[in-house]
């Protein structure tokens, strides 16, 4: 049981999820959808300490009674997705967490995950000298959009062997990741989407580990409504 921790950015205002609050915070099969992610990954075997970097003026009344031992919120998120990552990941070091532990950063907004699937990313990843992510090998076509004017029309059509959707969790040692991120601190963190492509801008190959078409990222409101429905099959 290789112990980690888990760092959850947990400050975006998720606009295209046209919800009043962000989606993070949307009622979803009877309770937010961050507590659902954050029971979910409590369960873990190997945890040691869980992150929540909620934004500097985050305003939500986080339930109390249902809050998972060993989670803990930091309130320094930034103005996009990595840079809530770096912030949270030099809050961990500031605090003592060791630059060589496994971190695992994993979407608030991904509230499908499940406990066997992060294990079976950190089984893949603990003994790997660079780390990993969860993954789900492209099934679709895959179209380019044409750059012109008016309606959207296809360029080409690329091939989907070898593409994969990464997904979250993404295991990383907490001191590598924030060196990696550092570096493109100062483009702001520009074409940043996920960490294991900060890690890439210095020639590593993170591990692809197969997760669950199930793990997507309620992005859209129809992404409520199937969240919804799934999570409430699993009771
Ligand atoms: O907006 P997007 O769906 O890419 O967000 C993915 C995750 O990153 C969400 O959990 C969201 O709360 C978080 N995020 C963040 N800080 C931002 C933007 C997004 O923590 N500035």
């Amino acid at each position: 049981m290789t112990p980690f921790h888990i760092l959850l950015p947990c400050a975006g205002s998720g606009q295209r999820a046209g919800t009043a609050q962000p989606k993070q915070f949307e009622t979803v099969a009877g309770q937010p959808m961050v507590m659902h992610t954050l029971h979910a990954l409590a369960q873990v075997p190997g945890l040691v300490s869980g992150w929540v970097i909620v934004s500097p003026a985050d305003s939500f009344d986080w339930p109390v009674a249902s809050w998972p031992d060993r989670f803990r919120r930091l309130a320094c998120g930034g103005s996009c997705r990595a840079e809530s990552v770096f912030n949270g990941l030099s809050g961990m070091l500031a605090c003592g967490v060791d630059a060589h532990d496994w971190v695992l950063v994993h979407d608030a907004a991904r509230c499908l995950v499940q406990a066997q699937e992060v294990s079976a990313l950190v089984q893949a990843c603990s003994q790997d000298a660079v780390g990993g992510l969860l993954a789900w090998p492209l099934t679709d076509t895959l179209k380019t959009q044409w750059p012109g004017t008016g309606q959207a029309r296809v360029d080409s059509t690329l091939p989907r062997e070898s593409k994969w959707l990464a997904q979250t969790p993404q295991m990383f040692r907490l001191g590598a990741l924030h060196d990696a991120l550092s570096q493109v601190a100062d483009d702001g963190f520009a074409g940043i989407t996920d960490e294991a492509s900060a890690m890439e801008r210095l020639g590593l190959r993170p591990l692809l580990v197969p997760g669950s078409a199930q793990n997507f990222k309620v992005t859209y409101p129809v992404d409520l409504v199937m969240a919804d429905a799934i999570l409430r099959s699993r009771k």
